[in-house]
């Protein structure tokens, strides 16, 4: 596995992830998606939407508001229980999660740290409070997606968006930052069936890991010993991976109980019970909850997926996720008919799929140069195009060139993708 910094720097050179506000010297905790790491964090989030909820009958979409008032989070335990352990060292100011290490002395300049205090991680506006988790826009929308779409237990209610949390020490890349995306689902079910909708999802999430790909054996399964688990969690499981810097959490599958929902109807007054269609008896739901940060999935593919053969780097990324599905190159760029031919390829293949045109330098560079950004397959252009309307594919993981005719290009790739 490469290590961190080749991919930072990989990601900046080739337009993946650029460091937030560099222009006035960057925000910590902040990084922004480039043009190509944009597609590729919408093609993450589509396959998942795929994955977890179009697929599935049982499953609800829903996109909530970032912005949640105080009672919200005074029901859900955040106010009171979503801190860190915060030291700042007295002589540097520097603070640092006392959690994540066990020395007395600041690791930066050894001056003498504070004692920790317990540090709450929710960023406050005038009103309300930017949400620490999507969660909780699930919970206090349970009512009406049950009114609206009459569900049958087990359901699933689902959600792709924004979470911000005021880290005490932002690090390794996209890894810990302030502002990240979330993709998860609450999966409401009748108490006497937790486990076995637990042990589903954690299968589904193996199943995902494959999908998205991700190095399946990077990852360990970690049973979360319950001093350590969240304040709403009677069980949780991390999805640890191999990051550089250590096996640390990527995904985490929890059962939240019925402590969300009790919650809510307790602070909000409003009768949040679940009516069983046969038996009429009222109760409320119990919820198993896979969770997936777009961040750590980003940076977990970038180190999966990136290999080096000799000067050529390569990311093997499954090209449903790659940013471009297709380059397209005339073989040499100063003949006219080569090259509109090429840009009429192209334009008719952008109907379909996200494509590259290059005409700069030689094939073997445009190659090599697609190959670094993980496109799956680069057509050129050549003379006997012109005479026969045959292209060349050449695909990246093999390394095989073939000649197809250019109208049946469609066709190839959409198969290919299916
Ligand atoms: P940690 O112990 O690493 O602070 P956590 O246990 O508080 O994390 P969860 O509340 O389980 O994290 O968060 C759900 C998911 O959100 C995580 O699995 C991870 O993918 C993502 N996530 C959490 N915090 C961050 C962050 N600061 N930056 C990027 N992604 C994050």
């Amino acid at each position: 596995m490469p290590d961190l910094e080749t991919i930072v720097a990989l990601a900046k050179r080739r337009g993946f992830v650029f460091p937030s506000s560099e222009l006035y010297g960057g925000l910590a905790g902040t990084w922004d998606f480039g043009p190509l790491g944009a597609e590729l964090a919408h093609n993450i989030k589509e396959l998942w939407w795929e994955h977890f909820v179009k697929s599935r009958e049982e499953m609800y979409g829903l996109a909530s508001s970032i912005l949640m008032p105080e009672a919200v989070w005074k029901a859900s335990g955040h106010l009171e229980g979503f801190a860190d352990p915060l030291a700042e060292c007295k002589k540097c100011k520097k603070r640092f999660r006392a959690d994540e290490f066990s020395g007395k002395k600041c690791p930066e300049c050894a001056g003498a740290l504070s004692e920790p205090k317990q540090f709450n991680l929710m960023f406050k506006t005038e009103n309300s409070y930017l949400r620490p988790e999507i969660a909780q826009g699930m919970f206090v929308n349970f009512k009406n997606v049950l009114d609206t779409m009459r569900p049958t237990l087990p359901f699933g209610i689902a959600q792709i968006g924004r979470a911000f949390r005021n880290e005490i020490a932002p690090r390794d890349f996209l890894f810990r930052v302030r502002e990240f995306d979330l993709m998860e689902f609450e999966y409401f079910v009748k108490e006497s069936e937790w486990e076995k909708y637990f042990e589903k999802w954690r299968e589904e999430i193996w199943a995902w890991l494959e999908k998205v790909g991700i190095d399946k054996k990077s990852v360990h399964e970690l049973e979360v010993p319950k001093e350590e688990r969240a304040h709403y969690s009677r069980r949780t499981i991390d999805f640890e991976f191999d990051f550089p810097f250590g096996k640390k959490e990527l995904y985490g599958l929890a059962y939240r109980g019925d402590y969300d929902l009790t919650q809510h109807m307790k602070h909000s007054g409003v009768d949040l019970r679940y009516t069983d269609s046969a038996s009429r008896e009222k109760f409320i739901p119990h919820v198993v909850e896979p969770t997936f940060g777009l961040g750590r999935t980003v940076l977990a593919v970038l180190l999966s997926v990136y290999r080096e053969d000799g000067e050529r780097v390569i990311l093997s990324l499954p090209p449903k996720i790659a940013p471009y599905k297709v380059a397209v190159f005339p073989l040499v760029s100063n003949k006219e008919n080569l090259v509109s031919k090429a840009r009429e390829i192209y334009n008719e293949l952008r109907k379909h799929f996200t494509a590259a045109f290059d005409d700069r330098g030689n094939i073997g560079k445009r190659y090599y140069s697609q190959d670094e950004i993980g496109t799956p397959w680069c057509v050129t252009i050549d003379y006997q195009t012109l005479e026969d309307g045959t292209v060349t594919v050449r695909d990246r993981d093999s390394g095989s060139q073939v000649r197809h005719p250019a109208a049946e290009l469609d066709k190839y790739f959409s198969e290919k993708l299916s």
